[in-house]
């Protein structure tokens, strides 16, 4: 692994991923919510940032866009299929292109559903996957924008990459979603062993974020479901989950 990755927590529960590839010097930030942390923690690290990869349009994943671009200069990397509601985008990004962090090497791919041009950023030398709202730690993203076949699509897809690929996810949903998994697989003893995790984890104020393929294949309720009807049944019940 040659790139740096560095966990921004910002709001009340986003993660901003700053990515740097030290023998190009690059930065890369991933959906940046807000500026000032962002630009804070570059900064610190003495990194300046040239790229913004976003995932989808939502606010608190493009809200420090504008801000970051005017202190930098950042090229700002997004959906194509979003590009009237991302106005800072330089480089529209579709299905099969790539992004460049110095040497390594972004595979864009489409995951609509939570968002209707939702992309993904698979890093496969740095065993690496970045999915924005679509995937989350025993969790997957709300379909505002897009159905449930959609969903189960992405999961069967994310599911394919290599198990030791690390998912980067852009919420801390994990001990929500992790509520939910137990209902939804009650049956599932990965799922138990890892909450007991994820709680302790919680109660030390740590993050659970990034998960793994392989984690997720065994303890994700969405990414297990077993048909589209199942992931949409599965889905709705989440929507109205109180746990
Ligand atoms: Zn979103």
């Amino acid at each position: 692994m040659s790139v740096e990755i560095v966990r921004i927590p910002v709001l009340d529960d986003n993660y901003v991923w700053l990515l740097h590839e030290p023998e190009s010097g690059e930065t890369v930030a991933i959906d940046p919510a807000v500026a000032g942390p962002v630009l804070a923690e570059a900064e610190r690290r003495g990194w300046t940032i040239g790229q913004i990869w976003n995932t989808h349009w939502h606010g608190d994943h493009i809200g420090g866009n504008d801000a970051i671009k005017a202190a930098t200069g950042a090229r700002v990397s997004a959906p194509a299929a979003e590009a009237g509601k991302i106005p800072s985008l330089d480089v529209p990004l579709r299905e099969g292109d790539s992004v460049r962090i110095g040497a390594v090497e972004g595979m864009v791919m489409e995951v609509p559903a939570h968002t209707a041009g939702h992309i993904a950023i698979h890093l496969p030398s740095e065993q690496a996957v970045f999915v924005g709202d679509t995937l989350f730690a025993m969790g997957c993203g709300r379909l505002f924008e897009g159905t449930p076949a959609q969903m189960y699509a992405n999961m069967d897809r994310l599911a394919a990459l290599p198990d030791a690929t690390r998912v980067y996810c852009a919420h801390e949903y994990t001990q929500s979603n992790g509520r939910y998994a137990l209902v939804a697989e009650p049956d599932n003893g990965a799922i138990r062993v890892r909450m007991e995790q994820v709680d302790a984890a919680r109660a030390r104020g740590e993050a659970t974020v990034p998960t793994t393929v392989g984690l997720e294949r065994e303890t994700n309720p969405f990414m297990r479901a077993g048909s589209v009807e199942e992931l949409a049944r599965r889905r709705a019940a989440k929507d109205v989950f109180r746990g």
